[in-house]
C-alpha cells in the first residue's frame, strides 16, 4: 500500500488537518514484475543464438579456418541462428503492436472460410515435409466476423502450425470451422499427438511459456505463438479452449 499525506489549508485552535490517502498498488506492481521477467526472458532467449554465433565465428577464426568442411556445416549452423533470432524478434514486434492496438476493436468483415482454406494451403508444404496429412472441413456457406484479417491469419496459422510440428507422430490433423447453434462460429485444430500434461494447460498462453524447452527449439518455436494468440483473439472477444488427453492428442478451439 502506498500512503501519501498532505496539509490542508487552514488550522484551527493549533489544530492541523491531514488528508491521508492509501493506494493499493498491488496491481502495478504485479505488472511492473511481469515487465521486467518479459524482458529479462526476452534477452536470455536472444542471448542465447548470440553466444552460438561468437562462438562459431571465433572457431571459424581459428582452428577451423583451414577446414572447407567444417566451416561449411558452421555456416549451416550459424544461418539457422540468425534465422532463430529474427522469428524472436518478429514475434517481440507482433507482441508490442498488439499491446497498443489493445483497446481498438477491429472492424473489417472477414469471412473465415476462405481465409482457413488459404491458411492450410500455404501450410501444406510444411505438413507435407512432417508427413502429417491435413484434413479440412469447412462449412460450404460463408461465416463472416468482425477482424482484422492478417491478426485472423496469424491465429489460424500458429494452431495449425503448432498441431503438425507437436502432433507431427499422429500423422493426422484435422482442421475444421462450423457454426454451432449453441456456442456460435468455431474453428477447431485436433491432432493425435503425445498430448499435453494437464498442469501445463493452464499456462500454455504465457510468453515464453513451452512444455518442453528442447522440443519447442528443435522446432524453431520461439514460445511466444500462443501469447500471440491469446492478445489477438482478445481484441477480437474471441475464446481458445484446449482439451488434451496424454497418449491421444490435442484440440485447440476458438470460439468467435
Ligand atoms: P512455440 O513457439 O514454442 O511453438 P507456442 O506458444 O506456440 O510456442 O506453444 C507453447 C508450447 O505449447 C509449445 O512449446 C509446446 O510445448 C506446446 N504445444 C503447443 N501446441 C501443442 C500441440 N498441438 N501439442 C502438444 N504441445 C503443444
Amino acid at each position: 500500500v502506498q500512503v501519501s499525506r498532505l496539509q490542508l489549508e487552514g488550522q484551527s485552535g493549533g489544530t492541523a488537518y491531514y488528508l491521508l490517502v492509501f493506494r493499493d498498488i498491488s496491481e502495478l506492481r504485479r505488472l511492473d514484475r511481469m515487465r521486467s521477467d518479459f524482458v529479462a526472458n526476452a534477452s536470455h532467449e536472444l542471448r542465447t543464438p548470440l553466444a552460438s554465433l561468437r562462438g562459431f565465428i571465433e572457431t571459424m577464426q581459428g582452428p577451423a579456418r583451414d577446414d572447407p568442411k567444417s566451416r561449411e556445416r558452421f555456416l549451416g549452423i550459424m544461418l539457422d541462428q540468425a534465422n532463430r533470432m529474427s522469428r524472436l524478434v518478429d514475434d517481440l514486434l507482433s507482441l508490442s503492436r498488439l499491446e497498443l492496438k489493445a483497446h481498438m476493436a477491429p472492424s473489417e468483415m472477414v469471412d473465415l472460410v476462405p481465409l482457413i482454406g488459404h491458411v492450410c494451403d500455404s501450410l501444406a508444404p510444411l505438413a507435407d515435409d512432417l508427413d502429417v496429412e491435413l484434413r479440412l472441413d469447412l462449412a460450404d456457406a460463408p461465416l463472416r466476423v468482425l477482424g482484422d484479417r492478417d491478426e485472423l491469419v496469424q491465429v489460424f496459422e500458429n494452431l495449425v502450425e503448432n498441431a503438425c510440428k507437436y502432433g507431427q507422430e499422429g500423422k493426422i490433423v484435422e482442421v475444421s470451422l462450423r457454426h454451432d447453434p449453441v456456442h456460435g462460429i468455431e474453428f477447431s485444430v485436433k491432432d493425435k499427438g503425445p498430448g499435453i500434461p494437464a498442469e501445463h494447460v493452464p499456462r500454455l498462453t504465457e510468453r515464453f511459456y513451452r512444455v518442453n524447452v528442447e522440443d519447442s527449439r528443435s522446432k524453431k518455436g520461439t514460445g511466444l505463438g500462443l501469447a500471440i494468440v491469446k492478445h489477438i483473439l482478445t481484441r477480437h472477444r474471441a475464446r481458445l479452449i484446449v482439451r488434451s488427453e496424454i497418449g491421444k492428442g490435442s484440440e485447440f478451439t476458438v470460439r468467435f
